[in-house]
């Protein structure tokens, strides 16, 4: 049986934010695992990877543009 994602109930795993932002969800698909069910909030997956938010935030400029996922 498939359980279609419901998209209003994205949110953070850690911190339970509501509403992540595309550039968060595919962010945390990059860097959890396309598989993943737990997705991140940018603060939350910067702390996960001992990266300040802003240097996430560049990566995702970064990514933009080269990455499918982040279409
Ligand atoms: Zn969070």
């Amino acid at each position: 049986m498939i359980n279609k994602q419901d998209k209003r109930c994205v949110h953070c795993a850690h911190c339970t934010k509501q509403n992540l932002t595309k550039s968060e969800i595919a962010m945390s698909k990059k860097y959890l695992g396309r598989s993943s069910k737990t997705l991140l909030c940018i603060d939350c997956l910067a702390n996960f990877l001992e990266v300040t938010s802003e240097e996430l935030i560049a990566k995702i400029e970064e990514f933009k543009g080269n990455c499918k996922l982040f279409d």
